[in-house]
């Protein structure tokens, strides 16, 4: 009988060919350190799909078996298949997201105040204010303009870039703000980007921002109205980095839900089909901020790219077909893992623990039965059938693996795009890494659960 892997810590299956781990959490970094938004991440997964030789499913006529095709939804939001002989009775999907929290700009984000610049923003996503002052900051995005024209915006990455960030006050004034409570300490409404301070000479009004208006039309050719059609995203501009005296850790921004994101890719890769079912990996955008909208889980971007494949299946076949009966069945027979993160147990906040229920770091990918909040509310609370079936997996090629929920019932609570897959009546499971800081500029994760992370997934398509 297989040796039982379930809560073990992960570091001890690889003490003798650590490398593996390091290796592949290097790879990973470099993917964390091209993907600090949705679009870069979506740009990232694209060109590795087509190195592995995926084709555009607009560019296809005809499906066959053993087809590799992808599809991106707006910049944002990535699909792909390896079609298996069952085409589309049911999908294995795998589903991550590629956002994270951060400081978006508002649409007219320029003003002088003082004796500086500032960009004004609107916090995305579930962020602690007070982290986000302070650090250095990137902006990362684009400016769309009139003309069609697109103008990527990427300062602060590069080395001889320069960074940005927001103002905290000094300690020394700070009397009255340290008495307030943390999310009381700095309002929304001050997390500004300090921009500028150079006055265009002669002027007497605006003149700091006269000067950076001047800069961006000679620099980037864009106008301050530009800015109306933009998507800039103020961003750690720090890089991901081993973490821990023993490197066991890595640190970086964008973890949740990056990590989840490249497991599944890596996962995606190098399969050599035909295989039976039809594997599917799908990267969505706007998790943090509740799935709503056309890049996000609930978008009909995944419905609407089934069909399309369908359409052309029964087209190769001469069949007649209701294209959207062949969907809802497909989707009701499908399994899916929601690949996303959760929180790992942390020995400074253990009043927030759920005793023997936390995942542990460096035990492995962590399954969450449901998330939720206060009684499970908004919880895709999995079939127990369907864990069964998946523990028979792991332990059958030696993944070690947990199940645990985020924390201490009553205390706070999360979602992730479980419970969206769900309601087309398909198996999910909340399958994921553990993260320190979650939703900080800077998150931990173990090396460890990284890589049992990819071969979790890898195993749940190819197995
Ligand atoms: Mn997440
Ligand atoms: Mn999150």
């Amino acid at each position: 009988m297989a040796e039982y892997k379930y809560n073990k810590n992960v570091w001890n299956k690889y003490l003798q060919n650590r490398n593996i781990l390091d290796d592949f959490a290097d790879k990973y970094k470099t993917f964390l350190n091209n993907s600090k938004t949705e679009r870069l991440a979506a740009s990232e997964i694209e060109k590795a799909l087509i190195k592995d030789g995926f084709k555009k499913i607009s560019d296809v006529k005809l499906i066959n078996v053993g087809d590799k095709l992808y599809a991106v939804n707006k910049n944002k939001n990535v699909i792909a298949f390896i079609i298996g002989k069952k085409m589309f009775n049911n999908l294995r999907i795998l589903c991550s997201h590629i956002d994270s929290p951060r400081l978006d700009l508002k649409q007219n984000p320029i003003y002088e105040d003082g004796d500086v610049v500032l960009l004004d923003t609107h916090y995305y996503g579930g962020v602690k204010k007070y982290q986000w002052t302070a650090i250095p900051l990137a902006l990362v995005g684009v400016v769309c303009k009139k003309n069609g024209e697109v103008v990527n915006i990427n300062i602060g990455l590069d080395k001889k870039d320069p960074i940005f960030g927001v103002n905290d006050l000094l300690i020394h004034l700070s009397s009255t703000q340290m008495e307030k409570p943390l999310s009381k300490a700095i309002d929304g409404e001050k997390l500004d980007i300090t921009f500028a301070s150079i006055p265009l000479s002669n002027e007497k009004d605006s003149a700091i921002e006269k000067h950076v208006i001047k800069i961006l039309e000679e620099k980037y050719g864009i106008s301050k109205e530009d800015f109306t059609s933009a998507e800039i995203e103020a961003v750690p501009a720090f890089e991901a980095r081993d973490f821990g005296i023993d490197r066991s850790m890595i640190a970086s921004y964008g973890h949740d839900d990056r990590c989840c994101a490249f497991s599944s890719l890596e996962a995606f890769l190098n399969i050599s089909a035909p295989l039976e079912d039809t594997l599917c990996a799908i990267f969505v955008d706007k998790e943090e901020i509740g799935s709503e909208g056309a890049t996000s889980a609930q978008s009909y971007f995944v419905e609407n790219t089934i069909c399309r494949l369908i359409d052309l299946y029964l087209k190769k076949n001469k069949q007649q077909g209701d294209i959207f009966y062949n969907l809802r069945i497909c989707l009701e027979n499908s399994i899916m893992l929601s690949s996303d993160v959760t929180a790992a147990d942390d020995p400074l906040f253990k009043e927030v623990s759920s005793k023997n229920n936390m995942a542990r770091l460096g035990y492995g990918p962590c399954f969450n039965k449901y998330t939720g909040h206060k009684g499970k509310f908004g919880a895709n609370d999995a079939n127990p059938e369907y864990i069964a079936f998946l523990r028979n997996k792991l332990d059958k090629k030696d993944i070690y693996y947990q199940s645990n929920e985020l924390g201490c019932v009553d205390i706070g609570g999360g979602g992730t795009i479980a419970y969206i897959f769900a309601n087309y009546n398909m198996n999910v499971i909340d399958a994921g890494i553990p993260v320190f800081n979650m939703h900080a500029p800077m998150e931990v994760i173990s090396k460890a659960d990284l890589y049992e992370t990819y071969l979790l997934y890898r195993t749940f398509l190819l197995d």
